[in-house]
């Protein structure tokens, strides 16, 4: 397999062969991002793909799991896509599921038969960083995109059958109270249901256009007690049926794995614990991306 550049996966694709289908992100503006800050986005050549589905075929029989990087593999036309998909079905026919990172561009992009036919293909999960539903803060980040259109793009992944991962970011409002914040983060969580919701805390990433304001002092981070304050009022307004919600990040002071709603209570006293100082939280200097 043949990499360039930074190749990032969400932690639960730990054990996937990650096949790298894409080259950094088409949006690539995120103010706190710094993933892919240097690289020209662009799709690898199928016959790039071929030669790694070849070593794979040869070295990978035990990886059930392929995901496809870089930032927004769903990016890749849908021919191209389906072309990618049906050669991972020929070379490894083991694989089960394929996973890969979107946003809501990129699946504003696909049709619903697009969505439903890359579900027969074998695209089992989506992975997308709503970051936060506060449309102010998402025009700050330059996300590229409103609450409403993630929402949109989040029931249609649903929609299509397909396990929907959805990221938000604590400590984006900066210092002080987040609760507005994280009201609408909650909100835009419950509209879209996803099976599980991941929840990490803010770094600065140095060469990243918030890292630069946070150094000319035009942007006052968060502490960590307001990001655990910010943690607690998103799991007491979440509403969804079910979902695991994995606050299990390197980036998270608190570590927590849970099941919404049902253990809402337990995970709220936990926050609780940690914000009256008698629970420990990952120091700082452990804190990591
Ligand atoms: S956060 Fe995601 S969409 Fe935004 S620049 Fe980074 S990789 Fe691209």
């Amino acid at each position: 397999m043949r990499y360039e550049g930074h190749v990032i996966r969400p932690p639960s694709e730990a054990d996937s062969l990650l096949l790298q289908a894409t080259i950094g992100c088409s949006h690539n503006r995120c103010t706190f991002c710094g993933a892919y800050r240097s690289v020209a986005f662009r799709i690898r050549s199928q016959a790039e793909i071929d030669q790694d589905l070849a070593w794979a075929a040869r070295h990978a029989r035990h990886q059930d799991r392929v995901f496809l990087c870089d930032g927004d593999a769903l990016m890749i036309p849908q021919e191209r896509l389906r072309a990618i998909m049906q050669a991972i079905a020929r070379d490894l026919p083991w694989v089960r599921r394929i996973s890969l990172y979107a946003n809501a561009g990129s699946i504003a992009g696909k049709s619903d038969a697009d969505l439903g036919e890359l579900r027969r293909l074998g695209l089992r999960r989506v992975y997308m960083g709503l970051e936060t539903g506060d449309d102010a803060l998402l025009r700050a980040i330059d996300k590229g995109v409103d609450a409403a259109a993630q929402i949109r793009a989040g029931q249609r992944i649903r929609q299509a059958g397909i396990s929907l991962s959805v990221t938000a970011l604590l400590g984006l409002a900066g210092a002080g109270d987040a609760s507005a914040p994280a009201a609408a983060t909650a909100v835009a969580l419950s509209q879209m249901a996803p099976d599980h919701i991941a929840v990490l805390s803010l770094m600065l990433v140095p060469g990243s256009p918030l890292a630069a304001a946070a150094a000319r002092g035009a942007f006052l981070p968060a502490t960590a007690m307001d990001m655990l304050q910010e943690l607690r009022a998103l799991v007491a307004a979440i509403d969804v049926p079910r979902a695991l919600l994995l606050v299990n990040h390197a980036s998270n002071h608190l570590p927590i794995t849970a099941r919404l709603p049902s253990q809402r209570a337990e995970v709220l006293a936990r926050i609780d614990a940690a914000i009256a100082g008698r629970q420990a939280l990952r120091p700082e200097a452990l804190r990591g991306l």
